[in-house]
């Protein structure tokens, strides 16, 4: 099949250079909590099944300004099609997922990227060649479907991130890796995020940083120290969840408000209450983009309102901003010299 070239005017360094770039990922939350895709296995068969949603979410990610349609790939790969009994449905998961976002990444002329990710088989050197062979696949059907550039995200390893790098690379595409870091400040081959992303970068990464896992507050101390260690662009896509110096990945959060929770855990279907507001995360993308992180966004959890606030934080006015709020004309909080004056006296009582 011949590549389908690229669209977009400009590739990710050029647009880097530029500036910040946005780009919106969180689909397999987004997508599971509007019913379309199963907790536990995760596995983006939304794609065959009802590729309208997908579709839809990526076009409300670029309303509310994102500059990428990621390709919903992630958990698209061979063990979890495996896991799930769908080995034959790979290739054609894959290609569906990059054809969706490529047509919205078209006709609202945003780039377009490919999605690899943790495979769950890394344990080290040993599963080099497995892993290797999975992202191989995936990349070169990415490739044929004409991304701009390649995600490789959410490795707990710095080897296993390396492969990916080294797959991209070898296909001749941009690559922004990113990694995932648990509890301990550090990868599951015991590295500290910087030395890992100074490895990443040198192996050729484009853009390097880290996503999921931890929220804007303990993900952020890591950042000023991937930031401080590399010379190339830096990806920060936190998880929207008040995450603490105790308990500092969304997995290790608990809820003391509800005790019934199925699996003991919030993770990950109940962790609503420690949602962060928009403005936090606001506040998050300004801080990030003030360290100079260029490259921003969120990870699971995320929802539209988050994405635009990233982007209004950086003084942009994506079309979702119309609808930004103005509580100027509300009936009790607002100043609107026509308003109610009982009602606005009543505001208290609210
Ligand atoms: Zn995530």
């Amino acid at each position: 099949m011949p590549r389908l070239g690229s669209e977009a005017s400009q590739g990710l360094r050029e647009r880097l250079d530029q500036g910040p770039l946005i780009c919106a990922e969180g689909y397999l939350f987004e997508l599971e909590r509007r019913g379309y895709v199963q907790a536990g296995a995760f596995v983006p068969e939304v794609v065959l099944e009802h590729p309208e949603a997908v579709a839809q979410l990526h076009r409300e990610f670029v309303h509310a300004g994102s500059d990428v349609v990621e390709a919903f790939t992630y958990y698209a790969h061979r063990e979890k099609l495996r896991l799930i009994g769908k080995d034959h449905l790979l290739e054609r998961m894959n290609r569906q997922a990059l054809a969706i976002a490529r047509g919205v990444a078209r006709e609202t002329g945003t780039l377009l990227a490919g999605d690899i990710c943790n495979t769950n088989l890394y344990t080290g050197e040993e599963s080099r060649d497995t892993v290797r062979a999975m992202f191989e696949e995936q990349v070169c059907w990415a490739s044929e479907e004409g991304v701009d550039f390649i995600v490789g995200e959410t490795f707990a390893f710095a080897g296993e991130a390396l492969v990916a790098t080294e797959v991209i690379k070898e296909a001749g595409l941009d690559a922004v890796i990113t990694l995932a870091i648990h509890k301990q400040p550090e990868t599951r081959d015991g590295l500290s995020p910087a030395e890992a992303c100074r490895v990443l970068e040198q192996a050729g990464a484009d853009v390097v940083g880290l996503n999921c896992i931890r929220g804007p507050r303990t993900m952020l101390p890591l950042l000023e120290e991937v930031r401080a260690a590399v010379d190339c662009h830096v990806a920060a896509l936190p998880v929207p969840y008040r995450t603490t110096e105790r308990e500092p990945s969304f997995q290790s959060l608990t809820d003391p408000g509800y005790e019934w929770l199925p699996d003991g855990r919030p993770f990950p279907t109940a962790l609503d209450p420690f949602t962060c507001n928009r403005y936090e995360v606001g506040d998050f993308a300004q801080v990030a983009h003030s360290l100079g992180i260029s490259y921003l966004g969120l990870c699971c959890g995320a929802a539209p309102h988050h994405v635009r606030a990233v982007a209004e934080a950086l003084g942009r006015r994506p079309q979702a901003s119309r609808y930004t709020a103005d509580m100027s004309k509300h009936a009790y909080f607002g100043t609107e010299a026509t308003l109610k004056d009982e009602n606005k006296v009543y505001a208290g009582e609210l």
